[in-house]
C-alpha cells in the first residue's frame, strides 16, 4: 500500500491513486485503527514537507521502505532515525529553485523599496495628500545569502545583474562561486544591507537569525526570509522592527503557520506572504512531477530518484 499522509495537489493524488493502491490517512474516520490493522501493508509514504512522517507515524509501519516528500524541506521527518530503520527519504530539490529564488528577489525589492507599502497608500488616498516618503536603493547594494544551497545560488545570481556584492555564510564555504564567506550569520549581517535567508530548516539552524544578528544587519538593513519561519527568533525580529533596528522584512514563513503575530499584521515596515515562494502552476506540476517519478522508481526498483544526501542531515 502507498500511505497519502496530508492532502497533496488533487491531480497528484488522482495520479497516486490511479497507478498504487493509496489510503488517504488523513481522510479515515479513524487514522489509529487503520495503523493498527493495516499499517504492516504500507511500504512507501507521499507526504507534504509540512507534515513530513512524524516518529510515531514511522513507528506504526513497520515494512516502510520510502518516504517521498513534496516540497524540499525534510525537517518534518526525522531523516537519520528513517535511514537507520531503512526506509530512504526523498524530496522535491531543483525543480522549485528558481521560483523560490525569484520570490526572495521579489521580497528583497518590496522591502526595500516599499513596494506593498506603496501600494496601500496609493488605495488609502494618501497620494492626493503628499508624495510617498523616499525608499532605499536595491542596485549596488551589499546582499548576504544565509546559505549558499541551490536556492542561495539561484538568488545570488539573480542579485548579479542587480550589481549587487554577494556575500554568504554556510557551514562550510563553497568552493568555485565568487562571493565572499564569512564564518558566522553575525559577521555576514554586518557585512551587508539586507540578508536573504535559504538556509535548511530543523533543529540546528532554528533562531539562527537571533537578536544579535538583528542588531548586526542594524538600523538600515533589511531582512527577507523565504527558507522556514524556525530560522528565524521572530519574537526578536518583532522587537526589532518595532523599534526601528532594522529598517524592513519580507518573510515567506513564520513560526507558527498559517498564524502571524498581530504586531507583524500592524506593522507597514514588513511584506507579508502566506508560504507561497513555490507557489506557481509550472513549479507545482513539476514538483508533482518529481514525487510520483520517486515512488515509482521506488516501486519498480526499490529506490528513490531524489533522495535526501547524507551529507543534508
Ligand atoms: P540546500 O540543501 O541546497 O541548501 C541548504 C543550505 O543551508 C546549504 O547552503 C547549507 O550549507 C546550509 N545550511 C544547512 N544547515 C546549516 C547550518 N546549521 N548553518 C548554516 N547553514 C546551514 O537546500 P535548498 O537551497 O534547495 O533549500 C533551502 C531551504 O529553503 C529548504 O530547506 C526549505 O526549508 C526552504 N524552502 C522554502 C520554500 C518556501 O516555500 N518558502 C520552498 C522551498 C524551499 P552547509 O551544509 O554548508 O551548511
Amino acid at each position: 500500500t502507498l500511505l497519502q499522509v496530508s492532502p497533496l495537489l488533487p491531480g497528484l493524488e488522482r495520479a497516486l491513486a490511479d497507478r498504487y493502491p493509496t489510503v488517504r490517512l488523513h481522510e479515515l474516520p479513524d487514522p489509529a485503527a487503520y495503523l493498527r490493522d493495516h499499517g504492516g501493508t504500507v511500504t512507501a509514504a507521499v507526504t507534504s514537507a509540512r507534515t513530513g512522517v512524524g516518529d510515531a507515524l514511522m513507528d506504526a509501519l513497520p515494512r516502510l521502505g520510502a518516504i517521498v516528500h513534496f516540497g524540499v524541506g525534510h525537517e518534518t521527518t526525522d531523516v537519520v532515525r528513517a535511514r537507520a530503520r531503512g526506509i530512504d527519504v526523498a524530496t522535491t530539490p531543483d525543480v522549485l529553485t528558481d521560483c523560490v529564488a525569484d520570490l526572495a528577489v521579489g521580497g528583497l525589492i518590496d522591502s526595500m523599496r516599499r513596494l506593498s507599502a506603496a501600494d496601500r497608500y496609493v488605495r488609502a488616498g494618501g497620494w492626493t495628500a503628499a508624495p510617498f516618503p523616499l525608499a532605499t536603493r536595491v542596485s549596488g547594494k551589499r546582499v548576504g545569502i544565509l546559505g549558499l544551497g541551490r536556492i542561495g545560488r539561484a538568488v545570488a545570481r539573480r542579485l548579479e545583474g542587480f550589481g549587487t556584492q554577494v556575500s554568504y555564510c554556510s557551514r562550510t564555504p563553497v568552493p568555485g562561486v565568487p562571493y565572499r564567506y564569512l564564518p558566522t550569520a553575525e559577521a555576514l549581517a554586518a557585512a551587508c544591507d539586507a540578508l536573504v535567508v535559504t538556509v535548511a530548516g530543523g533543529a540546528a539552524t532554528g533562531g539562527l537569525v537571533s537578536a544579535a544578528v538583528l542588531d548586526a544587519l542594524g538600523p538600515a538593513g533589511h531582512l527577507v526570509n523565504v527558507a522556514r519561519g524556525s530560522v528565524v527568533d521572530e519574537p526578536a525580529l518583532v522587537t526589532a522592527l518595532r523599534t526601528g533596528r532594522i529598517a524592513g522584512a519580507a518573510l515567506d514563513v513564520f513560526a507558527d503557520e498559517p498564524h502571524v503575530p498581530r504586531e507583524l499584521l500592524e506593522s507597514d515596515r514588513v511584506v507579508l506572504l502566506p508560504h507561497i515562494a513555490s507557489a506557481t502552476h509550472e513549479t507545482r506540476e513539476a514538483m508533482a512531477d518529481l514525487v510520483l517519478r520517486n515512488v515509482e522508481r521506488f516501486m519498480t526498483e526499490g529506490v528513490l530518484l531524489t533522495p535526501v544526501p547524507a551529507s543534508a542531515h
